[in-house]
């Protein structure tokens, strides 16, 4: 029983009708969907099925869910996570991102469990909530502003630095597919497009500014696990790295094991790796550390570059994803350029892995002569050619010539250029993340299944397969990838970050002590499990019906056909029928049937 940890109210804004209403949460609710990704999952999906699944996803009628989880902001580490979910640009199906930072924290403060917005308004215009009530004001003139300037001129229209702004730069604004959302100067809701969505609805910023305690029901228990769980994190031989380097540690590693996208996944090895590791951030460019709300591994890192063509570029960054897709995979041994394209990735607003990933395949394209100079607008972009690499960026977001095409995310790139489509790597349109999969048949797994397309954090699972070795059957993997997808869901749900769960092995009996603290709710671990894995079924069931079956789970064409050049995994490729058979077994133990599709009876799961 749900006894505290939420105000129960839900902000229901509808920007063509210019209205903000608060509702009631119902408890039955609240503790089926526990928060988060939750909510946003259970949302889209009543309002997919009040429209007859016909929904556009930058149309007015694509509702958007904006939320925190019960633990947002609850003092316990790692607690600053808030969820974007919506039908996704870059796939036309389910999708969904979360942020870091305090934005969510700030929500929560203003007492608000969901937010939910649909409709489009009039002209480019804020929703401001301010500690509940919330205001649509037109704000025209941030028309064309990059995401970290709107801050700044929000905070002065407005009078006050006590405010948190998730806002979308161009990209967002010209419905670029796979725009983010960014707040807290750096941080971003960088996947499947829910930056273009705010841009479709005329909606340059989301402004909170909240002033409530948040509600929790046993604050000397929630106290006291909290400081385990921090004391945990602290004592692990790993926490120092993760703290001094944050994800940029894993540019060696990767390289190490021969999972680093290197020139668009030819190879996964990539030779100027000492001139964009962390040993290299850490000797010139780093300043200082970036942490989320309550977050004692501080994982971001401020970097500055000093001198030379980029000197002045400052940013938190870049991570692990953003350093991989764009330096080795566009071959660029630059970190001051890496930076450089960091900064305006952030500040144009557009995510840096589907922007690296496409930029890789169109100079692999041009390579091949799939492309031509004029298809390119006469911009000779080549490996390691970092300017052109920069304008390529740019005219991404201002969908100027090529950027246009660019623009419209993989599946208009392949519509245009057929043979494309054994160059790029996507899953139902959504550029992979930065770990090669030809090495791990577990990680392959998990991008076909994923239900948002090619991305990592669903199941990140090549690190453990790769220590197994030939060890690991075909069956572990597979059990491995669906208990990945079952527990990662409950972070987002919850509003924690998984970081501490994954690099430093924090037990997961703490979230449900956490839950359980926070909200009095007496579930257990695999109680909260059962509930974390029904949102997977959801969004499944959700994608099914908007057309996904088995041959959406598929792989690109590299992945199976062209193997790894050098380094560890030389020669490596994942065998075509060995993954189906995998797949099989997946959908198996799933309960969904052999072209992957749920039994019908699940659904009245979600039912009213
Ligand atoms: Fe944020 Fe990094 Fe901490 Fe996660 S580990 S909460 S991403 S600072």
């Amino acid at each position: 029983m749900i006894k505290s940890g939420y105000f129960k109210k839900h902000l229901r804004v509808d920007l063509t009708a210019g209205t903000a209403e608060r509702v009631d949460l119902p408890d039955a609710f609240l503790e089926r969907y526990i928060g988060g990704r939750g909510f946003g999952a259970k949302l889209v999906w009543d309002n997919l099925r009040h429209r007859d699944f016909k929904i556009d996803p930058l149309g007015p009628e694509n509702l958007m869910v904006v939320a925190p989880g019960p633990l947002t902001g609850a003092y316990l580490p790692s607690s600053g996570k808030n969820s974007f979910v919506a039908i996704a640009p870059a796939t036309g199906l389910y999708g969904d991102s979360s942020i870091g930072g305090s934005f969510g924290v700030e929500l929560r403060q203003a007492g608000i469990d969901a937010l939910s917005i649909t409709g489009r308004a009039p002209v480019l215009s804020i929703l401001f909530i301010d500690n509940g009530p919330a205001a649509i004001v037109p704000m025209p003139e941030l028309a064309g502003k990059g995401c970290l300037e709107t801050e700044g001129i929000i905070e002065e229209r407005l009078g006050t630095h006590s405010i948190k702004t998730a806002a979308i730069g161009v990209a967002g604004e010209n419905l670029v597919r796979f725009a983010c959302i960014n707040a807290d100067w750096s941080r971003n809701a960088g996947r499947t497009g829910m930056g273009a969505v705010m841009g479709s609805k005329n909606l340059k910023a989301i402004v909170v500014r909240g002033h409530h305690d948040l509600p929790v029901h046993d604050i000397e228990g929630l106290v006291e696990e909290a400081r385990r769980a921090t004391a945990y994190m602290r004592d692990h031989p790993y926490f120092k790295i993760w703290h001094r380097e944050g994800l940029m540690a894993v540019m060696d590693y990767a390289n190490d094991v021969g999972i680093l996208p290197t020139r668009n996944f030819r190879d996964s090895v990539f030779p100027g790796i000492e001139k964009i590791n962390s040993q290299t951030m850490l000797d010139h460019y780093k300043i200082g550390d970036a942490a989320c709300f309550g977050c004692p591994m501080s994982c971001g890192n401020i970097c500055l570059v000093k001198d030379g063509r980029y000197a002045g570029v400052v940013t938190e960054g870049p991570e692990y994803e953003s350093c991989a897709m764009l330096g080795s995979n566009l071959g660029v041994d630059n970190f001051a350029a890496v930076l450089a394209a960091n900064q305006l990735c952030d500040d144009l607003g557009v995510d840096t892995i589907s922007t690296g990933n496409l930029i890789g395949a169109v100079i692999e394209g041009y390579e091949e002569g799939i492309l031509t100079l004029s298809d390119l607008d006469g911009l000779e972009i080549t490996w390691g050619n970092e300017g052109a690499v920069l304008e390529m960026i740019r005219k991404i977001a201002h969908r100027e010539g090529i950027g246009d095409v660019l623009a419209g995310g993989s599946r208009a790139v392949i519509g245009i250029w057929p043979e494309m489509d054994n160059i790029i790597l996507q899953v139902k349109g959504l550029e992979q993340s930065a770990y090669d999969s030809r090495a791990a048949l577990s990680m392959a797994l998990a991008y076909a299944t994923s239900d948002i397309g090619a991305h990592h954090t669903r199941a990140w699972t090549v690190a453990r397969e790769l220590e197994e070795g030939q060890a690991w059957s075909i069956e572990e993997k597979v059990d491995t990838v669906i208990y990945h997808q079952k527990l990662r869901p409950l972070f987002d749900m919850l509003g924690v970050c998984r970081l501490p769960w994954i690099e430093l092995g924090l037990n997961e009996r703490h979230y449900e002590n956490f839950y359980r603290y926070v909200t009095g709710n007496g579930l257990s671990l695999e109680q909260l499990l059962g509930l974390s894995n029904d949102i997977y079924d959801l969004t499944r069931i959700i994608n099914t019906r908007l057309g996904v079956s088995r041959e959406d789970d598929s792989l690109p064409y590299k992945v199976h056909s062209r193997p790894v050049l050098t380094g560890p995994n030389a020669g490596r490729v994942i065998d075509r029928e060995e993954f189906q058979r995998a797949l099989s077994l997946y959908y198996r133990k799933r309960g969904w049937d052999e072209n992957g599709i749920p039994p019908a009876g699940l659904e009245d799961k979600f039912g009213d």
